[in-house]
């Protein structure tokens, strides 16, 4: 097993441990219920993705016809910091974007029609969302000329986050909402989880909560417990080819 595999695999058993053992919610549906749609979904945007983004990227770091505004900064520290920093602003955009418009939202709803949030619904996305997502980062990745070790570096740590904030660990709540200045956590994502529209249309940071303090859209659930997750139209569990077809289908209601 190579090393970003193996990250991955030891967040999932870490996180997925802490959920267990410290619940925030009571999970009323099984192991089986709640993660194997997820799985079935990352399952289908792993395989596209390598099938895809790989190649492009490829290409980008083998060309010498534009090497990139990176390329003139020497400094390797600052560097990855710009390209983190560029990397998760277009991911707070795309997310919001994917909010704004009926059309998006009916891909990206799949996401949200999680009732019982868990480190497996880091993988639940659409992949009608999920490949459309990488033209605009891999434009990102050639117009500055991201480094693919600083891009990998990112990709991983942003992986350990989704993993991280969707899990439905009780983290003690002052933690939470230390962390939460910086990072996504899980009571902050939350709120975007929520039903409630207001309180969805807020947090759409994923790994620096600093997008949604500086665009405005950043706040903080006063009682997270009370939240109620998934999106009104939907409130059974969907198994994975429902959530494949469900862009495609009218609400049932509402
Ligand atoms: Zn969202
Ligand atoms: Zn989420």
């Amino acid at each position: 097993m190579d090393w970003q595999s193996l990250t991955i695999v030891s967040s999932v058993l870490v996180f997925g441990s802490l959920e267990n053992i410290f619940p925030f919610f009571d999970f009323k549906a099984t192991f089986s219920q709640r993660t194997y749609p997820n799985l079935i979904l990352g399952f289908f945007n792993v395989t596209a993705n390598s099938l895809t983004i790989g190649v492009i990227l490829h290409w980008i770091w083998r060309q010498k016809i534009w090497l990139g505004f990176l390329y003139y900064i020497k400094l390797p520290w600052l560097s990855i910091c710009i390209s983190f920093l560029l990397l998760d602003v277009y991911l707070y955009i795309w997310h919001r974007l994917m909010h704004s418009f009926a059309f998006t939202w009916r891909f990206h709803k799949v996401h949200h029609t999680e009732i019982w949030m868990n480190t497996s619904t880091a993988y639940r996305f659409h992949t009608v969302e999920v490949i459309p997502s990488n033209i605009p980062k891999l434009f990102l990745v050639w117009l500055f000329g991201i480094e693919p070790l600083h891009l990998l570096a990112y990709e991983m740590i942003l992986a350990i986050g989704l993993i991280f904030h969707h899990s439905n660990w009780a983290i003690p709540h002052q933690l939470d909402k230390l962390l939460s200045y910086i990072i996504v956590t899980p009571n902050f994502h939350r709120l975007h989880h929520s039903q409630i529209l207001r309180e969805s249309q807020s947090n759409y940071a994923s790994l620096f909560s600093i997008w949604d303090k500086i665009f405005k859209s950043y706040s903080y659930p006063k009682y997270p417990e009370k939240i109620k997750l998934g999106v009104t139209q939907h409130s059974h569990d969907l198994n994975g080819l429902k959530l494949i077809l469900l862009p495609f289908q009218k609400p049932e209601h509402g």
